[in-house]
């Protein structure tokens, strides 16, 4: 079995044409190439036949289907598949979804923007649908010093939340049963991260794109550990809660 075209694809265009390890820009093999780009291998996960990296029985199809595939350069495929035991399959499912993730948030981060953003506590889909409802892009942030599961559990989170943000004006279209759906959704995500003891923070802010041509609401995500709130307390509310506004009007 070959990887179908439509697999190859998207396998390309999710990684933005970067290697997910040290995300240099890649070009197929079978394109011309540009100057200061290296050709890109479609690496497997699980090895194609037995004796390879990380090999396990698998079905035909799911060996060269997505899941199954990390976008690598030469040398990091190399690397990856001559130290299994540290490239295991969960980890570089991990970098693949992590480097998915800043791809994403690259293509679609602001040129500039207005200054920090008021986050709150999202505890459930109804809480975050209003800000992901129409945004034009994101931010994240989660705390150092994860576990793999932690990171894991942290990424497929923003990914399902990402993916609801960029088919909600679909969504919104389909109807409030589709709504319902994508909130519930979101929900369980939100729960997860909490069974695990962290805590979603959501907010917010008007941002500019290209040159402030383009304007639009940017949702900025951040999950924390409880302990780590403190320190994020602006200084403003401490000196009561308007002073950025009456700093404006002066
Ligand atoms: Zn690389």
């Amino acid at each position: 079995m070959a990887i179908k075209a439509e697999t190859r694809k998207r396998l390309w265009g999710r990684s933005g044409n970067r290697c997910a390890k040290c995300r240099a820009e890649l070009v197929r093999s079978d394109e011309g190439g540009l100057p200061g780009a290296m050709v890109g291998e479609e690496a497997h996960i699980i090895a194609r036949s037995p004796g390879g990296a990380r090999y396990e029985p698998l079905d035909p199809k799911a060996r060269d289907g997505y899941d199954n595939l990390i976008l690598l350069c030469a040398n990091d495929h190399s690397e990856v598949d001559a130290q299994p035991s540290r490239h295991t399959v969960a980890s570089l499912r991990t970098m693949k979804r992590r480097h998915e993730l800043w791809v994403k948030s690259r293509l679609h981060g602001p040129t500039s923007d207005n200054g920090p953003t008021l986050v709150t506590v999202m505890r459930s889909g109804n809480d975050l649908w209003p800000l992901i409802n129409r945004a034009f892009g994101w931010q994240f942030g989660m705390p150092e010093g994860l576990s793999e599961e932690e990171e894991d559990l942290i990424d497929s989170a923003l990914q399902t939340i990402t993916d609801w943000c960029d088919i909600s004006t679909d969504v919104e279209l389909q109807g409030l049963r589709s709504v319902r759906e994508a909130k519930r959704s979101m929900t369980a995500e939100v729960d997860s991260l909490a069974g695990a003891g962290f805590l979603l923070l959501g907010g917010q802010r008007q941002a500019a794109w290209g040159g402030g041509e383009v304007t639009g609401p940017v949702v900025v995500l951040e999950v924390m550990r409880p302990e780590d709130l403190e320190p994020l307390r602006l200084p403003a509310t401490e000196q009561g809660a308007s002073a950025p506004e009456a700093r404006d009007r002066s």
